[in-house]
């Protein structure tokens, strides 16, 4: 969290999407709702774009890529993107009432949420700027007799960037900003429970940066089929898309006939394993925070927790002091962790799979059900399921709710068969004594991330992903950047 003043109250985002430079409504007129999940109450709206918007948008795109100097001109990309950096400073208390607002997210949790990302910015001007798009790989044997090898980093073309509500600006920032510094032209589709987050984007590159025309739209739209145009469209050469595996097919089919470049960030199931000889006062604690922060409505947090069945009820006795004392409430509110749910639906999804796993035998040790004191707002308590089969719906489903689901293990070998035991693989954690046991451990997890002793893998710095269901290619790090270029090889004599 910041040392600023935080502003709080409600506050409505800008109504308008960003095409082809103009703040722009849909030809109808047509609005849709934003809810704040904290209230239930309609704070505002959105234009609700047409897939002829969409059009729009990714025909300025194209042409923005194929006919200004955008993709070949580093410097001039650098000069606006720290324009954008220092608009979103100017900016920031806005955005984060915004993302209090549609995302119902604690205003005390919002650094990662606003703060991190506005930062990124910065981070990717530099190294784009510094970045060397013409690598030379020295001297090659080849068919033809010895050449020079040169690698020189095109942009991609035109990206297509589908984002969820979760993190709505974060991930906005994430999947836009490097591939812009990288030469590509953008079209940005946020979530419909989240446009404001990318509509105040779009109104801060419009009025604020020299980005020209078409480099960078933002389509909002309460329909999904605004999205699966993007997907489809053929004049689009890649996408980059946060959010669930369903989603995630569904897009890499629209974009199979036109064999786009995907890179997919999508669900997770992660598990931590803590080993018995593991400080469980050090690591359930905080386990059990970061399964109620932002609601659990991250794809990230290890919502399967693997105890040894040695201390499996002192571990549970941990985890459940914790649960119990977790701040929910407003999330306007001074120390609020958990706030609500994005959507009644997406409660009604938790309280689902929290039922199904009582009826395949887990044990409720707190929680379950929605809390009494809250009862306007999408809230769901903090739940702790003990006993869990792993084979369960609730052991297999991605939840995206506060709910820790434990399961019992024996030795490390079946701890890493029942972690490695899912569709998904982006994450996960090892708490251990012994450094050198926790990191034989982690090795053997077949995940794109993992956390041993409390130490994030998470940093701009380095990649991030997912492997198996959870998704295709890395963001972040050198790896990252280079996922919105295409490597194009210079033979040249010697
Ligand atoms: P959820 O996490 O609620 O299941 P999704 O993963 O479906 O959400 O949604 C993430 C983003 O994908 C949102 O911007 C949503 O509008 C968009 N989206 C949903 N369906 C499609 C689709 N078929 N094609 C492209 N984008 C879609």
């Amino acid at each position: 969290m910041t040392d600023v003043q935080v502003e709080t109250g409600l506050l409505a985002g800008d109504q308008r999407m960003l095409i082809d430079g103009e703040l722009q409504h849909t030809a109808s007129g047509a609005l849709f709702d934003v809810v704040h999940p904290g209230s239930e109450q309609v704070v505002g709206q959105a234009t609700d774009g047409t897939v002829a918007d969409m059009e729009r948008a990714v025909g300025a795109a194209r042409r923005a890529f194929d006919e200004t100097d955008w993709s070949h001109n580093v410097e001039f990309r650098y000069h606006c993107l720290t324009q954008l950096y220092e608009a979103l400073v100017r900016n920031k208390e806005r955005i984060r009432r915004i993302v209090v607002t549609e995302v119902g997210c604690p205003v005390s949790m919002t650094g990662s949420q606003v703060d991190s990302p506005i930062e990124e910015v910065k981070h990717w001007a530099e190294y784009g700027r510094a970045f060397n798009y013409l690598e030379d790989t020295g001297v090659h044997e080849t068919v033809m007799g010895q050449a020079r090898h040169l690698i020189h980093y095109d942009p991609v073309g035109v990206v297509g960037a589908i984002t969820p509500w979760n993190v709505p600006f974060y991930l906005n920032i994430a999947e836009t900003v490097a591939p812009l510094m990288a030469g590509n032209t953008v079209v940005l589709k946020p979530a419909q429970w989240t446009p404001w987050s990318g509509t105040e984007l779009g109104r801060i590159v419009a009025e604020e940066t020299d980005i020209p025309a078409g480099v960078f739209n933002v389509v909002v739209s309460n329909a999904n089929e605004v999205g699966a145009a993007l997907s489809a469209d053929p004049r689009v050469d890649m996408i980059t898309f946060t959010g669930s595996t369903a989603t995630g097919r569904a897009i890499l089919a629209a974009g199979a006939p036109t064999v786009k470049k995907a890179l997919m960030e999508l669900g997770g199931k992660s598990a931590h394993i803590v080993c018995d000889d593991a400080d469980f006062t050090a690591c359930l604690p905080m386990a059990a925070m970061m399964a109620c922060a932002m609601s659990g409505q991250s794809c990230i947090l290890p919502s399967r927790i693997l105890l040894p069945r040695s201390r499996y009820e002192e571990g549970l006795a941990i985890l459940a002091a914790t649960m119990e004392n977790i701040p929910m409430g407003d999330p306007w509110q001074e120390g609020i962790m958990q706030g609500p749910q994005i959507s009644e639906t997406q409660r009604n999804k938790v309280l689902g799979l929290i039922r199904s796993g009582i009826d395949s035998g887990a044990r409720v040790i707190i929680g379950g059900g929605t809390p009494e004191n809250l009862p306007t707002g999408y809230y769901v308590q903090p739940t702790l399921l003990a006993d869990v089969d792993p084979d369960s719906q609730v052991a297999q489903e991605e939840i995206f709710g506060p709910v820790l689901c434990v399961i019992p293990y024996d030795t490390d070998e079946d701890a890493i068969a029942i972690a490695n035991n899912s569709i998904y693989g982006l994450s996960g954690e090892v708490s251990s004594a012994d450094n050198d046991r926790a990191l034989r451990i982690a090795q053997r997890l077949r995940t794109g991330s993992v956390t041993v002793n409390s130490k994030s893998f998470f940093g701009i710095t380095s990649p991030f992903g997912g492997t198996k269901q959870s998704g295709l290619g890395r963001r972040n790090g050198d790896f990252g950047f280079k996922e919105y270029l295409e490597m194009k090889t210079i033979g040249q004599p010697v």
